[in-house]
């Protein structure tokens, strides 16, 4: 049986372009970075054309690029790293409420140690409101966190404007780029992005590595003791092959962003037609909003069957969906991006997760929605 992936946002397969980049640096080339012989400066070498690649994907100095071992790990770094650092200024974060737990939970550690966190609701889109953003401006703000595009449920967010406000108020603006790096153009001087996240296992790169961009000014700590790779702000021997695939990845995913992305737009409405054309616009609906959202990206809540059913039914069938997010699929909570939207917890037990990528077809299309309409019309 094939194997038919519909979760690319929960990862993606490497490309062979990338893991021929890497090959070297797990074999002959597997000097530590910080050795001075000419083993270990082959590795600086390539650490520094990765970083250059990455500068150049999201417009910044390659100075700005540090790298981590996950978009986990630089949320962390972001949040925590920023707040120690500037906590003379303000003790106030303004969040989303649906924002991935690597931010949550962050802020919630946060709050248990003083800081005081404004989560913001979103509409039933997943969108944030600017004026309510506006209004919970205080003197003791320090660092606005709203994540580019929703893990679930694809929404992006208005990251231009939510620069333009965090940059008028003088407030530092991170933002979570993990779903949207790949996908989307980020330009982070023209967006006041001023910090950023991203995670090279979601645009076709290594598990095992991330990035976090933090503009030259901005003023963070170091949250993890060691030595003093990444210019002493993030200890730990590199991780020299996962950096390395982590630059071509984005190379790669840059470089023909046009089309791929219009490729997969087109995947997903011809998704959701057949949809409505098997089971009947009626027995389900599509959560998020419908245009401002990743172009891989379907969340579909299905009347009357349960997302556990379905998705060990469709597993049965060799297709791959989620239940949420990855994180959560294992969890027996409703989905709390689910709720902050309006769904009850019925609806959000009954959705599903289909994100659609670069090597999908329109044939694994059609194959995927015969199989839902299979299950759905021999339950009920
Ligand atoms: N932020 C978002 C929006 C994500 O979707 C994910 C992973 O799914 C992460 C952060 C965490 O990234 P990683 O899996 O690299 O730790």
């Amino acid at each position: 049986m094939n194997l038919i992936y519909c979760d690319h946002s929960a990862t993606t397969k490497i490309k062979r372009e990338v893991l021929k980049e890497m090959l070297p640096y797990l074999e002959e080339s597997y000097g530590n970075a910080s050795s001075i012989y000419d083993l270990g400066l082959k590795s600086k070498k390539a650490i520094e054309n990765s970083r250059e690649q990455i500068a150049k994907a999201i417009n910044s100095q390659n100075k700005e690029i540090y790298f981590t071992s996950c978009g986990s790990e630089s949320d962390n770094l972001a949040i925590k790293g920023f707040c120690y650092a500037n906590k003379k200024k303000g003790n106030h974060i303004i969040t989303s409420r649906i924002e991935h737990p690597a931010i949550l939970n962050t802020c919630k550690a946060l709050e248990k140690e003083g800081f005081e966190v404004t989560y913001l609701n979103v509409d039933e889109k997943g969108l944030i409101d600017c004026n309510e953003l506006k209004k919970v401006i205080k003197k003791t703000t320090i660092l606005i966190s709203i994540m580019t595009a929703n893990n679930e449920i694809g929404t992006i967010e208005p990251i231009e404007e939510i620069g333009k406000i965090a940059k008028e108020n003088n407030i530092t603006f991170h933002t979570d780029a993990v779903q949207a790096i790949g996908n989307l153009k980020i330009d982070v001087k023209k967006m006041n992005i001023d910090m950023l996240s991203m995670s090279a296992h979601k645009f076709y790169g290594p598990k095992g590595v991330g990035a976090l961009y933090v503009k030259e000014e901005i003023e963070f700590n170091r949250v993890q003791e060691g030595g003093h790779q990444e210019r002493n702000k993030r200890a730990g021997t590199e991780n020299v092959a996962g950096i390395v695939g982590m630059g071509k990845a984005i190379e790669l995913a840059n470089l023909n962003m046009v089309e791929n992305q219009e490729k997969i737009y087109l995947m997903r409405e011809y998704f959701i037609k057949q949809l409505e054309k098997e089971i009947g616009k009626e027995r389900f609906r599509i959560n998020g909003d419908r245009i401002k959202r990743l172009p891989g990206n379907v969340n579909v809540t299905f009347y009357n069957i349960n997302s556990k059913d379905m998705l060990n039914n469709l597993n049965q069938m060799g297709i791959c969906a989620s239940g949420g997010s990855a994180c959560s699929s294992m969890c027996e909570m409703p989905s709390y991006v689910l709720t902050a939207i309006g769904l009850n917890e019925k609806e959000a037990r009954s959705t599903i997760r289909f994100t659609f990528g670069e090597d999908n077809t329109i044939s694994e299309i059609q194959y995927v929605v015969k199989c839902i309409s299979y299950i759905i019309k021999n339950r009920s």
